[in-house]
C-alpha cells in the first residue's frame, strides 16, 4: 500500500455516514491530544526500562482537575449527541468530581466491572460507556508517548505496547524491507516485532501462525492469526509510519478485516497485555489544583 492508499482508507472512513458518531469522538481525541496542557501531566518514569513492563507501570500522574473534567465532559457529550444508546452518556457527562477520576481510571486500565457499576450509577448504556472510557486517556497517554518515546528500551520485545501496555491495534510492513512494526491504538506508541511470532502468546511454531488475506487487498492488508492463543492482528503495508491522528480511521476503515478474522473464530485479546496500576491524584498547587475546583 502506498502512503496515497493509506490516505485513501482515512478518507473512506470519513465518508461512511454509519461511522460519522466514531468519526467524530476520533476527531475530538485529536482535537484534545494537540492541547499541550496534556504534556505538563507526564510522569517521571524510570531511566532505565524493564524488559517486561511498560514506562507507565506504576506511574503517579498528577493531573489537572479542570482539564480532566472539561476533557471528560466534551467526549461524553460528542458520544451522546449521536443519539441511539449513546443518547444515556449525556447524563454522565455532568457526573460529580469523584466519578471522573474513576471513569478516567477504569478507562486507563480496562477496569470492565468498575465501568460497569458506573454505568449503572450513570443510568449509561454500558457498552457506550465503555467506549467512550477507552478513548478517554488517550490525550494524555499521546502527551507520554511523545514525550517517553525516547526512553523505550531498544531491546523491548513484548508483544503489548513499551508506554501503556495495550495490545497493539495493528502492524504496519513498513517501508522498502516490510519491517515489522506494532502500533498502539491509544498512546500511537511505535515499536519493532519479528515476524512469525505471534504478538499475544509469543509463539513462534510456524504450524500455528496463519493469515486471512482478502483477494481484493492482497498486497496491501490482511490478518495474521494465531491457532495457540486464537488471536488475531491486522497488518497493513504502509511506506511511511502512520501518523498518530490517523491511526484510529486506519483501524475503523479496515474493520472488515476484523469481521474476516471473528468470522473464523479469532479474536483480539481482552484487557491490556500488562497491567498499569497508575494513581492519578490532583496537581499540587495554583488554581487549577483539586477536583473539585
Ligand atoms: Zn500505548
Ligand atoms: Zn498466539
Amino acid at each position: 500500500m502506498t502512503v496515497a492508499s493509506a490516505k485513501g482508507l482515512v478518507d473512506v472512513a470519513r465518508s461512511r455516514v454509519e461511522w460519522r458518531p466514531w468519526v467524530a469522538l476520533l476527531d475530538a481525541v485529536r482535537e484534545a491530544a494537540a492541547d499541550r496542557a496534556w504534556s505538563e501531566t507526564v510522569p517521571d518514569v524510570p531511566g532505565r526500562q524493564d524488559p517486561a513492563t511498560p514506562l507507565l507501570a506504576d506511574a503517579t500522574i498528577a493531573l489537572d482537575g479542570r482539564l480532566l473534567r472539561r476533557w471528560t465532559r466534551r467526549l461524553l457529550e460528542t458520544a451522546a449527541a449521536s443519539g441511539g444508546a449513546a443518547a444515556t452518556l449525556a447524563a454522565a457527562s455532568r457526573a460529580a468530581a469523584d466519578d471522573v477520576v474513576a471513569l478516567f481510571e477504569a478507562g486507563l486500565a480496562h477496569d470492565v466491572a468498575t465501568l460497569a457499576a458506573l454505568a449503572r450509577r450513570f443510568g449509561a448504556d454500558p457498552g457506550a460507556l465503555a467506549a467512550v472510557a477507552a478513548l478517554l486517556p488517550t490525550p494524555l497517554l499521546r502527551a507520554c508517548a511523545e514525550r517517553l518515546g525516547a526512553r523505550v528500551a531498544p531491546t523491548w520485545a513484548r508483544g503489548y505496547c513499551p508506554i501503556c501496555g495495550a495490545w497493539p491495534a495493528l502492524a504496519e510492513a513498513r517501508g522498502l524491507e516490510r519491517e515489522r512494526r506494532l502500533r498502539c491504538g491509544r498512546c500511537a506508541a511505535d515499536w519493532p516485532s519479528t515476524w512469525l511470532t505471534c504478538p499475544y502468546c509469543a509463539t513462534a511454531e510456524h504450524t500455528r501462525l496463519g493469515s486471512l488475506v482478502p483477494e481484493a487487498t492482497r498486497e496491501t492488508r490482511k490478518v495474521d492469526t494465531c491457532a495457540a492463543c486464537r488471536g488475531y492482528l491486522k497488518t497493513l503495508t504502509t511506506l511511511l509510519p502512520t501518523a498518530a491522528d490517523e491511526l484510529g480511521l486506519l483501524d475503523l476503515a479496515t474493520v472488515e478485516l476484523d469481521v474476516a478474522a471473528l468470522e473464523h473464530g479469532y479474536a483480539r485479546p481482552s484487557g491490556v497485555g500488562a497491567p498499569l496500576r497508575v494513581r492519578l491524584q490532583p496537581r499540587a498547587g495554583g488554581l487549577l489544583g483539586a477536583w473539585r475546583s
